[in-house]
């Protein structure tokens, strides 16, 4: 079976990482979670006093890339890899409120997208990846055999994320998920370098009505349509 390149891009919570995972899963293929790399690069930045809510050292963060070192290392008991930030793991801390409400305004910034970027062309250069994002069918991999664009309603996409925290234990208000998710979409979509936009040759896919399993069903269809010619 021919190896490909499957790229997932779409707005906030509407189950990127849930799908890829599934489907690197089915596939044998390496899932790679770019979100978590910009999640990364914000929680280096909040520790180091970069960025807050209320200031941003954009050229002291240009600087201090050199030092950001990412990395995956695969967890067989969870099945994918789990982001480490020089040599630390820091899944857990990377899906918290605070640094959501901070990671689109370090993601808006063109040296470290292209660091990344680098990166994540690096990752998938032998093909048989799953990779999601915002720009990944776009710029990271425009030549990508399937491109998926997801989307939801906000209102069904902030209620999963809060369930999702709030089992985390994570204490936070409905609203204020809610305004993450539009705020970040808002942020994301209009920044100058790369865009979240749908591209011309992606598939959308509104999750809004649909579960898991029917998700799946349907893409596997497209997959398999790719990888048997
Ligand atoms: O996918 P996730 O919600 O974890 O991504 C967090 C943020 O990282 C996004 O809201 C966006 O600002 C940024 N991002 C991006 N490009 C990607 C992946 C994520 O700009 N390829």
């Amino acid at each position: 079976m021919k190896k490909i390149t499957i790229a997932i891009d779409g707005h906030s919570s509407t189950g990127k990482s849930t799908l890829a995972k599934q489907l690197a899963k089915y596939l044998g293929y390496v899932y790679v979670d770019t979100g978590a790399m910009y999640r990364a690069v914000t929680y280096f930045a909040m520790q180091n006093n970069l960025i807050s809510t209320t200031h941003f050292d954009v050229e002291k963060l240009k600087n201090e890339l050199i030092n950001i070192n990412l990395k995956f290392i695969f967890n067989a008991d969870l099945g994918f890899g789990e982001i480490y930030l020089n040599d630390v793991n820091v899944e857990n801390e990377i899906r918290k409120i605070e640094v959501s409400n901070l990671v689109s305004k370090i993601a808006e910034v063109s040296e470290v997208r292209s660091k990344l970027v680098e990166q994540q062309k690096e990752f998938g250069k032998d093909k048989a990846v799953v990779m999601d994002g915002r720009d990944i069918g776009t710029v990271v991999f425009p030549d990508a055999e399937l491109k998926l664009f997801m989307t939801a309603s906000a209102q069904i996409r902030a209620e999963r994320r809060f369930q999702e925290l709030k089992s985390k234990g994570d204490n936070v208000t409905f609203e204020e998920v809610y305004k993450n998710v539009v705020e970040r979409d808002e942020i994301d979509s209009n920044r100058k370098d790369s865009p979240l936009i749908k591209a011309i040759d992606a598939i959308e896919i509104d999750n809004s009505h649909l579960n898991r399993n029917e998700q799946f069903e349907k893409v596997i269809k497209l997959v398999n349509e790719r990888v048997k010619n």
